[in-house]
């Protein structure tokens, strides 16, 4: 069940097309609907849980972010997991992780997002994807939209790999679930409950800016520091004009993405514009 190696892993998935569901680890209920999601796309499921300190931008909150491989290998085996891969940083990155095609696709960068408020974080990422699937082999991969963008770059740098998407799971109260959560005192995750009430406003406003002013604003009152809060193109991530209407039927995809700051916990929320 737990495999940290390539070779241990080989010998659980026998031959047998996975899929996998990458995490940092730290498993919620929300990552064990993507490994129910894994387990409903057919083939032997992996999930992986590595720490990877390349997508990390501040060592504090590398050093802080919560493990608990026993616990999660126990929750991964009881949502369906077939194999739990938590493979050493040697076993990733054997000739260190500047070895690894840091290429970036273009929806990663230039947008204001999440590569201007946590610079390097994407090379990390797509350097942890490329390995994870090569290591793998697996035939598809499940992706949470709570990091829409990051599903975007996945998706982007597959090749062969089918990218399987799935839902933001949230707490009763609306909140995204994370495993940053559990950093949130118990006033900063009341406070931090702006952030789903932003992204519903949002999604009531005529225009683009209406609803990123309105956004805004409610995490501001509310003690947040907000990183962005903002609608784009929900593909290419490209700013929309202000003006965009959100009746407009001939205008593209669009979907609001926000990242805020409470107490010094950074989180993340998006939904589609208007709301599915
Ligand atoms: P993490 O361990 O936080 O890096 O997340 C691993 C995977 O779980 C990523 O694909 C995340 O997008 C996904 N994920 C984390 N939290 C949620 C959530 N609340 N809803 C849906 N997917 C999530």
């Amino acid at each position: 069940m737990l495999c940290e190696t390539r070779g241990d892993l080989m010998g659980v998935t026998a031959g047998e097309r996975c899929v996998l569901v990458p995490t940092m680890g730290a498993l919620h209920p929300g990552h064990l609907r993507l490994i129910e999601t894994a387990r409903a796309t057919g083939g032997p499921v992996v999930v992986s849980v590595f720490v990877n300190a390349e997508q990390f931008n501040d060592a504090d909150d590398f050093n802080r972010y919560p493990r608990d491989l026993e616990a999660d290998v126990a929750a991964a085996r009881a949502a369906g997991a077939d194999a739990v891969f938590a493979p050493a940083t040697q076993e990733v990155y054997p000739d260190g992780a500047d070895a690894v095609d840091a290429r970036l696709p273009g929806v990663a960068s230039g947008k204001g997002l999440e590569d201007d408020g946590r610079p390097g974080h994407f090379l990390g990422v797509v350097r942890v994807l490329r390995r994870l699937f090569s290591l793998t082999a697996c035939r598809a991969a499940v992706f949470g939209e709570k990091d829409w963008q990051q599903l975007l770059i996945a998706r982007a740098i597959a090749k062969g790999v089918e990218i399987v998407p799935h839902p933001i799971e949230r707490d009763p109260d609306g909140l995204a679930m994370s495993s940053r959560n559990r950093h949130l005192s118990a006033q900063e995750r009341e406070e931090a409950l702006a952030i789903p009430a932003a992204v519903a406003a949002a999604s009531d406003q005529g225009t683009v800016s209406e609803a990123e002013s309105v956004m805004g604003s409610i995490i501001h009152d509310a003690g947040g520091r907000v990183d962005y809060a903002t609608v784009r193109h929900a593909v290419t991530l490209d700013v929309l004009p202000g003006d965009t209407q959100r009746q407009d039927t001939d205008r593209p995809p669009a979907r609001i993405l926000v990242a805020a700051d409470f107490g010094g916990v950074r989180l993340l929320d998006n939904a589609p514009w208007p709301a599915a």
